[in-house]
């Protein structure tokens, strides 16, 4: 068996990123940008302008009056030049008129009949936001090496950019494979089971920022199991199948993987998920995960979710991580590091874990009332009350 870490190593040996995707600003969210960094077209903002509703003024002028000669508005017309003794109505982002350096807010002045009185003598510059004291034009902005947040995207129009190079979302064949399957909202006969691997690993592809492409389910057939592995890498990039993996007489994944092209590994020392078969079919990576939903969402996230990322030029998981106290003694297997469903909960300044439930890796619904991942090492039959662990945050802290 391999240990987790040889594991994902092997796993990504030789994966490379997808090619280029032009893309709107509109549909950027959650894409990961290629070209960083990138150059501003022009200042941002691209001119002086006022932070504030007041009066545009010279602040040499002291506190003596002011002729109030004009306005400056917003995406308005250009206001006349501010010489001695003279003030512009300004609004809020409205450019600073040629003249003035400095604005005095319309709580702080008064203006009567055209004439305006400045409660106190303004210092030169006071609420004038300068051109491109956000980003000046040609600036190398470096944006974070992650999937695009809406800051980000904000940041890009406001630069000027309308569209962004982004690495393509992989393609990614799901397959379930077992006699007993069905789809979801089809009434189960003897002996049947609804797939929630497929919905399941389809979701969990999408959220890596890949795409899906879900192919019917396969029975314990080989032939079969082969004609959908050759269809799924038509157009994927990778291939997940679930189920069939392990030593079952009718599990037939490994040995179509074996079949087609060539088989790397098939068992990591990993509690949930020992079987999990790694090869490659037509040059491609093919995964095939086990069949229990638990076992296969948890093996996703270990082995497949970081290779997803590293084909959108990405490493790691991308998942936060906290140290969190465990009060309780959870069993596991000794020979394999273990990922324990449980809450992670806020305890004072720091964190503490509690099972989510029946640890069975048959339980969905204990993976489904988790946020979080529990490592436990290799050698450990269970945790130790009042121990702490690394967490692997899958959802957000209560
Ligand atoms: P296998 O890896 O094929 O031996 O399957 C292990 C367990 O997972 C069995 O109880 C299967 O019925 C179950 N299983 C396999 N595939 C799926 C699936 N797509 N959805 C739900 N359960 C599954
Ligand atoms: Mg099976």
């Amino acid at each position: 068996m391999l240990s987790v870490d040889e594991a994902l190593d092997r796993l990504l040996a030789g994966i490379g990123s997808t090619e280029v995707d032009r893309v709107p600003l509109a549909d950027a969210l959650g894409r990961v940008p290629v070209e960083t960094p990138l150059a501003s077209e022009h200042d941002v903002p691209p001119f002086a302008n006022s932070a504030m509703d007041g009066y545009a003024l010279r602040a040499a002028d002291g506190d003596a009056e002011r002729t109030v000669i004009g306005e400056s508005r917003a995406g308005g017309a250009a206001a006349p030049d501010v010489v001695a003794g003279a003030a512009v109505r300004i609004m809020t982002g409205a450019p600073v008129p040629d003249g003035a350096d400095t604005i005095v807010p319309i709580e702080e002045a008064e203006e009567r009949d055209g004439v305006l009185s400045v409660a106190s003598t303004p210092r030169a510059g006071t609420h004038v936001r300068a051109a491109g004291h956000d980003v000046r034009r040609g600036e190398a902005v470096h944006l974070p090496r992650s999937p695009l947040t809406p800051s980000v995207i904000g940041l890009l129009a406001a630069m000027g950019h309308s569209e962004l190079d982004v690495h393509r979302r992989p393609r990614v064949a799901i397959l379930s494979t077992g006699d007993e399957l069905l789809p979801p909202g089809v009434p189960l006969g003897h002996g049947q089971i609804h797939d929630a691997n497929g919905p399941a690993l389809a979701a969990a592809v999408t959220e890596a920022g890949a795409e899906p492409i879900v192919l019917a389910p396969a029975p314990d057939d080989p032939g079969v199991i082969e004609g959908r592995i050759r269809q799924g890498l038509e157009e994927g990039d990778m291939l997940i199948a679930s189920g069939g993996v392990s030593v079952g007489e009718h599990d037939h994944v490994r040995g179509v993987i074996e079949r087609l092209g060539t088989l790397d590994f098939w068992r990591i020392a990993v509690q949930p998920g020992k079987p999990l078969a790694f090869g490659r079919v037509f040059e491609r990576p093919v995964i095939g995960l086990p069949g229990n939903p638990v076992s296969a969402l948890v093996t996703f996230e270990l082995f497949v979710r970081p290779v997803l990322r590293a084909m959108l030029g990405l490493t790691g998981d991308g998942r936060l991580r906290v140290r969190a106290r465990v009060d309780e003694a959870i069993g596991k297997d000794p020979a394999r590091r273990a990922y324990l469903r449980v809450r992670v909960e806020h305890e004072g300044t720091g964190y503490r874990a509690i099972s989510a439930g029946g640890q069975s890796s048959s339980r969905l619904l204990t993976l489904a009332s988790a946020n979080a991942l529990l490592v436990v090492p290799e050698g450990a039959a269970a945790t130790e009350p009042g121990e702490t662990y690394e967490a692997i945050l899958l959802g957000a802290v209560a």
